[in-house]
């Protein structure tokens, strides 16, 4: 590892569960100690060279070994451009079923996380196609993008779980919220329809706003709340969550491909103060 990469990686061990399955499964057991279950992401995305797909899934197949042989709580989450969607959608749907019956066979469950907005239309086709075979499958739905709303109803309707997120992708005219206002509102909308129609979901989110008004909202529904944070943001929260019985869940990416994903995390950091507080805050 070059010299910038190494203290680069003194930075991201706050985001990233390290390098090796060992090591993710490292941080999971501290997660789980601390009543918290783990969504457990191999990092990689849009990719071209069928070899690191490849390699992708090897990599998925021996996490779950280990996740199994470790006893460790939790769950997988995949990309569909890291299992093939950039070159087709035939090559993705294979890969895709691939994991999710390799999983099945662990019982453990497949988020499928949502990528750019023109990967959203495949996603939730193989999504769907996967959900009327195996029960095992949940998916990512971003309340920046103006269609989401109608893609939750259709998902429910299908007996889909879905991940409500804001979305980390950037936003484009005529199919994305820009500010922070319009992306609430609409996190807000949907999660309002989840509560109404949907038996089990995760809301993942740091926003304490978000949080509060599902926790009101929890009061008064039967559904099922999950929590997702991702791994080295409001830990504390995370774990007081938890701790008050709330179903949470950390959202652990690993790999050799850690430096990319930091990079985004630190472009979604608004100001200095939110990089130098996440960087030292629990
Ligand atoms: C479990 C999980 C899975 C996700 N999966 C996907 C996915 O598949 N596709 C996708 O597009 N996006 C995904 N995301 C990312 C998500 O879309 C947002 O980009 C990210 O969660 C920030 O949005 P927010 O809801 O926390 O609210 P924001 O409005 O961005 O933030 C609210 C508050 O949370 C705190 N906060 C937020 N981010 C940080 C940070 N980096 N460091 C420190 N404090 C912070 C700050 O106090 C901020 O004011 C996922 C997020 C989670 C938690």
């Amino acid at each position: 590892m070059s010299f910038v990469r190494q203290v680069g990686m003194l930075f991201a061990r706050k985001w990233i569960g390290g390098v090796t399955v060992p090591d993710v499964i490292g941080q999971a057991r501290k997660s789980n100690d601390s009543g918290e279950k783990v969504i457990i992401n191999y990092l990689g995305e849009d990719y071209f060279d069928r070899s690191k797909i490849k390699q992708t899934i090897a990599t998925y197949s021996k996490l779950l070994s280990q996740m199994k042989d470790e006893g460790i709580e939790g769950d997988i989450a995949v990309k569909p451009t890291q299992l093939g969607l950039s070159i087709s959608y035939k090559l993705f749907l294979s890969n895709y079923l691939r994991i999710v019956k390799l999983a099945g066979r662990s019982h453990r469950f497949v988020w499928m996380d949502m990528e750019d907005h023109m990967f959203v239309d495949d996603s939730i086709r193989a999504y769907l196609a996967a959900l009327g075979k195996h029960g095992n499958v949940g998916i990512c739905i971003q309340a920046k993008l103006m269609r989401s709303l109608w893609d939750i109803k259709r998902i429910i309707k299908s007996g889909g779980k879905v991940r409500l997120v804001k979305g980390a992708y950037p936003a484009r005219k005529g199919i994305s919220y820009f500010g922070k206002a319009d992306v609430d509102r609409n996190y807000i909308r949907c999660m309002e329809y989840l509560f109404k129609n949907s038996k089990e979901f995760m809301l993942a989110t740091h926003d304490d706003k978000m949080i509060e008004l599902a926790l009101k909202l929890k009061k008064k529904s039967k559904s099922v709340v999950l929590f997702g944070m991702l791994k080295g943001i409001r830990g504390s929260l995370a774990r007081k969550l938890a701790l008050a019985g709330e179903r949470m869940y950390i959202y652990i990416p690993f790999g050799p491909e850690w430096l990319e994903y930091s990079i985004r995390r630190l472009k979604e950091l608004e100001h200095s103060t939110l990089i130098i507080r996440s960087i030292i805050s629990d």
